[in-house]
């Protein structure tokens, strides 16, 4: 799975760091270093995967698992799909 860590940023100096090393504390200060997000790509990432489509599922991701009604969704969806083929 992506992750969409971007950075290190300190809590107190809004120091950055780079989330490929392995900081922990500020260098400047010694304060906790929060980690920053790319949210906007994270957003579309899970809206994509909220919208439970039957093409999401026919291309080997397995949405059906997600809970109980996101089976049944994607199974009448399929059952549909395949009505409209033949
Ligand atoms: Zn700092």
């Amino acid at each position: 799975m992506k992750s969409y860590l971007t950075h290190l940023e300190c809590t107190y100096c809004n120091a950055s760091y780079s989330a490929e090393e392995p900081h922990r504390l500020c260098g400047e200060c010694g304060k906790v270093l929060y980690p920053r997000y790319d949210l906007d790509a994270a957003r579309i990432a899970l809206d994509r995967n909220s919208l439970r489509v039957p093409r999401t599922s026919a291309s080997g991701l397995n949405v059906g698992d997600i809970d109980g009604s996101g089976w049944s969704v994607a199974s009448v969806a399929q059952a549909a799909d395949g009505a409209k083929i033949t």
